[in-house]
């Protein structure tokens, strides 16, 4: 036990940003603090059974995510999960795009070990700020034996990648699994679990996934989300058609359904041969499927985890 590492990888994001007063919690610059800053900063046991190692991946404000930056990370996680020494991994990451960078791991990896990322809604320079606490909780996560697959640690809230959602601008705890409800919650370092870890077991069977592909952005599918709404018609989609988009994912309104331009519209593109899901722009619920639907549904999920999905099984 004694030499079992977590890794802790740094993207940036407001976990890692500083403002000029402490009374600042919204003029500042996200990514500023480097990844062994932030875990240098973080309290010590003695006896911790852990050795601490830090990475850092890239330094952006997650609202600027995009392929590169999946790529190398998924390239890293890879990595570290595969040395045996290696019990968990936490990613320190900015809130904004952290629902959609902890699915395309899930999907991609679905990893045995757990992977833990987690954030801060308030720079590292604020007066109380959120994110060393989150970084202990994360670490406690990713400790725990038993623990496995993608997490996202906020708040003392553990949320699985599958259901996870920025649902709050402002407040520390932004996050939540909707009607799916949290896996647990970390308190004062223990764990309470109220549903399993998620893990397939897929991925064993699967073997290694090769990440090559991923680090060059240029190889990516182009996948684009469009909304339906009051006054929704074709022009969005048969402009990003001619543009040669590879899929498209609609946010439906309620249980997925479209205006009968802009559905008229993705069924040609359909026919095209773009790959068309269906969503909801609901924050809750799903939308269920009916008999005789032409445009499949995202089998729950929400527009953006969609995208990343199809993104990803349009990659093979
Ligand atoms: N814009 C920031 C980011 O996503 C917000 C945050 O981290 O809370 O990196």
């Amino acid at each position: 036990m004694k030499n079992r590492k977590i890794v802790i990888l740094g993207t940036g994001g407001t976990i890692a940003g500083t403002a000029s007063g402490v009374g600042d919690n919204l003029g500042y610059t996200a990514a500023q603090l480097g990844i062994e800053q932030l875990v240098d900063a973080l309290p010590r046991q003695g006896n911790a059974p852990f050795a601490l190692v830090s990475e850092q991946v890239a330094q952006v404000d997650s609202k600027d995510m995009d392929f590169s930056v999946w790529g190398q990370l998924a390239a890293r996680v890879a990595h570290w999960l595969g040395q045996p020494d290696v019990q968990g991994i936490v990613i320190t990451h900015g809130t904004d795009t952290l629902e959609e960078t902890a699915w395309f791991l899930q999907v991609l990896l679905n990893p045995e070990k757990p992977v833990v990322l987690t954030c801060a809604m308030r720079p590292a320079t604020a007066l109380v700020p959120d994110g060393p606490q989150n970084m202990v909780d994360a670490v406690a996560v990713a400790s725990h034996v038993g623990a496995r697959g993608v997490t996202v640690v906020c708040a003392g809230v553990i949320h699985c990648a599958e259901d996870v959602q920025k649902v709050h601008t402002y407040r520390l705890d932004a996050f939540s699994s909707g009607d799916a409800g949290p896996l647990g919650y970390v308190e004062e370092g223990r764990l309470r679990m109220l549903r399993n870890w998620p893990f397939s077991g897929e991925q064993a069977a699967r073997g290694p996934v090769n990440t090559v592909k991923l680090a060059d952005a240029a190889a990516w599918s182009r996948v684009e989300i469009v909304m339906n709404h009051a006054g929704s018609g074709a022009s969005v989609v048969e402009a990003l058609v001619a543009d040669g988009v590879n899929g498209l994912v609609v946010a439906g309104t309620g249980n997925g359904t479209l205006h009968h331009a802009l559905e008229k519209a993705l069924l040609e593109a359909q026919a095209k041969g773009v790959r068309v899901v269906r969503s909801t722009r609901c924050l809750n619920g799903r939308v269920l499927p009916r008999a005789g639907d032409l445009l499949p549904d995202s089998q729950g999920l929400s527009p953006v985890k969609a995208r990343v999905s199809l993104l990803l099984s349009l990659m093979g």
